[in-house]
């Protein structure tokens, strides 16, 4: 089923998410809705807040659906350590058209449990490492925006607010 992404400022995008402690089937049955709601919209990554949800849920496909093997399930994950420095332009399912570039760690190491309940740890570096870093944001209430120059977030916002106006948003 493919789930409603909510926009900035949809209160819940910054609510930070509540861990899961059930890993049952209607966890997973959300967590295949997710993908679904992701390769829908043609995005690489997508938080439980983004369709109205705030717990700790990410998925992340970089292949966009064509390479099964780079699905990415994770349910309270953690940055456990981060290294190096990369800026480079992102986009959020939730900021439609706003891209900008943001700073971010070059390198992630992340811990997390998979839809059973399984804990492992995944290295990213580059595409996917900016990808596990503005998720996990996601999920502790933290949008990009704010990982944004003061002078660019202002942009952004003024650029949502026409947009807003002009009923195109
Ligand atoms: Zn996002």
């Amino acid at each position: 089923m493919i789930l409603k992404i909510v926009k900035y400022p949809e209160p819940v995008l910054q609510q930070p998410g509540e861990p899961v402690t059930e890993f049952n089937d209607e966890l997973r049955q959300f967590i295949a809705d997710m993908f679904e709601t992701m390769y829908a919209s043609q995005g690489i990554g997508l938080a439980a807040q983004q369709v109205g949800v705030a717990r700790r849920i990410t998925v992340i496909d970089l292949s966009q659906g064509k390479d099964p093997g780079q699905k990415l399930v994770l349910v309270n994950p953690e940055i456990v350590s981060r290294e190096g420095r990369q800026y480079e332009e992102e986009g959020c399912l939730s900021f439609p058209d706003i891209r900008e570039k943001v700073v971010r760690a070059a390198n992630v190491r992340v811990r997390a449990q998979n839809e059973h309940g399984e804990w492992f740890d995944i290295d990213g570096s580059e595409l996917l490492a900016r990808a596990l870093q503005h998720e996990i944001d996601h999920l502790d209430g933290i949008l990009f925006i704010f990982r944004m120059s003061p002078l660019k977030r202002s942009m952004c916002l003024r650029r949502i607010r026409k947009l807003q106006a002009d009923g195109a948003w």
